[in-house]
């Protein structure tokens, strides 16, 4: 006999998790398959060693010690064989549910290359960390495309789909497709997982399967939009995506791609256009990545192609010689630092950035390129600024004097189109509008001088990424002719559209800081959009049938979105709201509004002081509690870059660059006033990063929630990202962030197996002795009353039949019900 508890070394040192010393808010029990011996007719067992081999039964043992005697519950026979579990497509069929048979039921599919499994409404994909071409194939997607063609009524479609197609990505893609189709329902595709799990892979087969749908799966049958649309996949990555210690290819950005299809009339319809909304570029990566890891894919691809390719791309061709040779990444500091170069994956950057040249002059980018090029080597070169105080006066600074023939200033200047005395200037000085006295210029300090540096490079950069998007989405939706909205009956109508949402999921560092609280608020928010809609629904379909339901602790966390994004126009605000009003309060400061924060929310549940670090406090989400370091809240929500870097680029002799941040009027300009005029509130509508995130929030909120909901969960099953290997603790840990545990909680209670009217009937019948009725009700099409009738005859109480050897001893009965 075989139990398990956890009883392992900690592999998960990695995991975003984990604090500090290797605690997290939550204590997660795993388990690990473990023999023991079973004195005969004791129910008692004592823990002897493990048993590697993974097709026993597991029960948990809340604080295992070796040696320990465990009573042992045998239910689960399904996962008593691997095949049974590579069967069991829908973790709801488990015939014990509970945590342990579904973290085990996960390993024995993932080790079977069995990556999909559903739990109810939901699908979990584990990632399988090496290529499964059958799986994703031209063969897989046309079967999944072809799937309920040619059949009957829905439920017919239901049947077919339920008894061939095991649980996949397509098959979501598929539902989603199906429903702009004959429902002209607009649909969401939310994937959530931590970094590495397979978001954006996830996303990239979605995408994928709704490009070619209505080309019935053939590439060469698709037409030019549903081929950009594919296309604009890798020019986001080269730009929005780095490797990182947990991905080689990380996002560094949130999106959401919405979908538009050709009106479904008749044909099966075909993708028209698409639009993408991104979020929270990381741009901070532009001028600091920690060690190991690198800045955004473009700049190596752009300095690799520099060495081997430069004849071809016509920016590089047309460069001098000497300054040719100056493009290594060695050279610049900003991708120095991090002492990490290259990619592990054997992709030659040169040829990726040529296809990605290629894609972006496809978006009508082709007169920007130079432009575009230009721009990223002027980030890279004013990383190479450096300012030194003037003798006697360590309030000013200066840049440093040229150590080369043609100095970093210069590159960058001539690079921007900017006169190179304006720009150290720009940087080493700043006017201030003084009430009263007019403009005053005051000098930088060495280290004022470095932020407006950073800051400058980290603004280029993120309006270079808004441009390529924004041509990008112009491009995508005009070659397509989408009309996004429809007039019916006057009004304008949005028409149906599949959105995807590949969002950072929860994060928990050491160090955790705006970014963190800005991710982790929207996957509050996701959480309690999947709590209402799973939970919520199932309550209220309990409530429409008439079925008894038993009042459930509804795993609910609006009390956290309350603390974090506060209720519109109630008080207490809410902490990011405190943010905003600190920024705007004359000598608001980090400090300030943590000790504010304090005193307001201090009794809040969720919300933590931590005693011993004044400036840090503690916010209980629904993953977990998470610390973070109040230190340097205000200064980037205001995330202000100074009037007269905006004054000077805007001054650029380079359209490009003048427009880059022309565009950017709005939000430069209102930051202007309330950093420079100190005006407590400023009656232009104000700037802070948090505000303008939050807007963008709820506008995605607000857009999901008119469509149908589809839920992927990505697991990632070990930290190292290596094929066959499945860390427990690890994936037990991700079930519980992504509410998975908590979902299948709730249907432990309800009602967890359910049937349809015909197939009870089918299934049952055989049971009743009088099998007249029910047939003759089934013959006259009222399978509801069939049903009825034949449960009726098999609650009353049987005769008790002899029981034969070998039979198993019936299983306390399930709750039950006709609806
Ligand atoms: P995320 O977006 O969640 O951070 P990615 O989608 O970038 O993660 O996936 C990380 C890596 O995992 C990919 O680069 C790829 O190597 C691998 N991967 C993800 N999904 C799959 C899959 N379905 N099949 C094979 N490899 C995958
Ligand atoms: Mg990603």
């Amino acid at each position: 006999v075989v139990v398990s508890f956890e009883d392992q070394p900690d592999q998960t040192k990695a995991s975003p998790l984990r604090g500090k010393n290797g605690k997290n808010g939550k204590s997660v029990q795993t388990w690990v398959v473990v023999e023991v011996k079973v004195p005969k007719g004791s129910g008692k067992g004592l823990v002897r060693n493990r048993d590697p081999i993974l097709t026993r039964e597991e029960v948990r043992v809340p604080q295992p010690v070796p040696g320990q005697k465990v009573e042992l519950h045998l239910r689960n026979e399904v996962l008593k064989r691997p095949e049974g579990a590579l069967q069991l497509h829908d973790l709801g069929q488990l015939p014990l549910l509970h945590e342990p048979a579904v973290l085990h039921a996960l390993e024995l599919r993932f080790r079977g290359d069995c990556v999909y499994t559903l739990t109810g409404p939901m699908l979990l994909a584990v990632n399988p960390f090496r290529a499964l071409p059958k799986l994703y194939g031209f063969e897989r997607l046309h079967s999944f495309i072809q799937e309920g063609k040619g059949s009957k009524g829905e439920e017919d479609q239901n049947a077919e789909a339920e008894g061939i197609q095991e649980p996949h990505i397509f098959g979501v893609a598929k539902a989603a497709y199906d429903g702009v189709w004959h429902r002209s329902l607009g649909q969401t595709v939310l994937v959530s997982g931590e970094s590495g799990a397979g978001k954006t892979e996830t996303t990239k087969f979605v995408m994928r399967f709704l490009a070619l749908a209505g080309a019935g799966g053939a590439e060469s049958s698709m037409s030019v939009v549903e081929r950009q649309v594919l296309d604009s996949i890798p020019v986001l990555e080269a730009l929005g995506n780095a490797k990182t210690l947990r991905n080689e290819n990380s996002s560094r950005f949130g999106k959401y791609i919405e979908l538009q299809f050709c009106p479904p009339e008749g044909l099966a319809p075909r993708l028209i256009g698409a639009h993408t909304h991104t979020y929270l570029l990381e741009k901070v990566r532009v001028v600091h990545q920690q060690q190991g890891e690198r800045s955004f894919h473009i700049f190596y691809q752009l300095l690799a192609a520099a060495k081997t390719s430069s004849n071809s791309v016509e920016f590089l061709s047309s460069m001098p010689a000497e300054q040719l040779a100056e493009l290594k990444a060695e050279n610049f500091s900003y991708l120095r630092n991090s002492k990490c170069f290259h990619l592990d994956s054997d992709t030659t950057e040169e040829q990726t950035f040529l296809e990605t040249l290629n894609a972006m002059r496809a978006f009508g980018l082709g007169d920007d390129l130079s432009s575009i090029l230009s721009t990223l080597l002027a980030v890279l070169y004013l990383g190479n600024l450096g300012f030194r105080a003037p003798t006697g006066n360590s309030e000013a600074s200066e840049v440093e004097s040229p150590t080369t023939p043609v100095t970093p200033l210069a590159r960058a200047a001539q690079l921007l189109g900017l006169d190179a005395q304006q720009l150290a200037s720009a940087c080493c000085k700043r006017t201030m509008q003084a009430p009263g006295e007019g403009v005053i210029t005051m000098t930088n300090s060495v280290e004022k001088a470095i932020d407006s540096r950073d800051s400058l490079a980290r603004h280029l950069y993120d309006a270079l990424f808004t441009f390529v998007v924004s041509q990008i989405n112009a491009t995508v939706s005009e070659s397509g002719g989408a009309a996004w909205s429809q007039t019916v009956g006057g009004r304008s109508k949005l028409l149906p559209f599949v959105g995807v949402l590949d969002i950072f999921g929860f994060e928990f560092f050491e160090q955790n800081s705006l970014e963190q609280l800005f991710i982790n608020f929207t996957n509050e928010l996701l959480q309690q959009y999947f709590n209402e809609v799973i939970f919520e629904h199932e309550a209220d379909l309990y409530r429409r049938e008439g079925i008894s339901w038993d009042p459930l602790d509804f795993p609910d966390n609006h009390v956290i979105v309350d603390l974090v994004g506060g209720k519109p126009g109630k008080s207490p605000l809410g902490i990011l709201p405190m943010l905003d009003e600190e920024c705007i309060t004359t000598g608001g400061s980090s400090e300030g509004w943590c000790s504010k924060m304090q005193r307001t929310h201090g009794s809040n549940p969720h919300f933590e002081v931590v005693k011993l670090r004044q400036n840090n406090f503690i916010v209980h989400h629904f993953a977990g509690p998470v610390e973070y370091t109040s230190k340097t809240f205000v200064e980037k929500n205001r995330d202000a870059l100074g009037a007269d870097l905006v004054k000077c680029m805007k001054s650029s002799s380079m359209d490009f660059i003048s427009k880059l941040f022309r565009d950017s009027d709005r939000t430069f300009g209102t930051k202007e006033t309330v950093a420079s005029t100190g005006v407590r509130r400023t009656k232009a509508k104000l700037y802070t990063v948090s505000s303008e995130f939050r807007g963008q929030l709820q506008n995605l909120m607000e857009r999901i929630r008119a469509t149908e909901p589809h839920f992927v969960r990505c697991i990632k099953p070990n930290q190292q990202n290596i094929a066959g290997c499945f860390e427990r603790r690890s994936v037990v840990q991700q079930l519980q962030y992504q509410g998975v545990l908590q979902a299948i909680e709730v249907s432990r209670v309800g009602f967890p197996v359910r049937l349809k009217h015909r197939q009870a009937v089918k299934e049952f019948i055989c049971l009743t002795p009088d099998r007249t009725q029910v047939e003759s009700q089934a013959a006259r099409g009222q399978l509801s009353s069939a049903a009825r009738i034949l449960f009726e005859h098999l609650s009353e109480p049987l005769s008790p039949s002899p029981r034969t050897p070998g039979s198993r001893t019936p299983r306390t009965p399930r709750r039950s019900g006709i609806v």
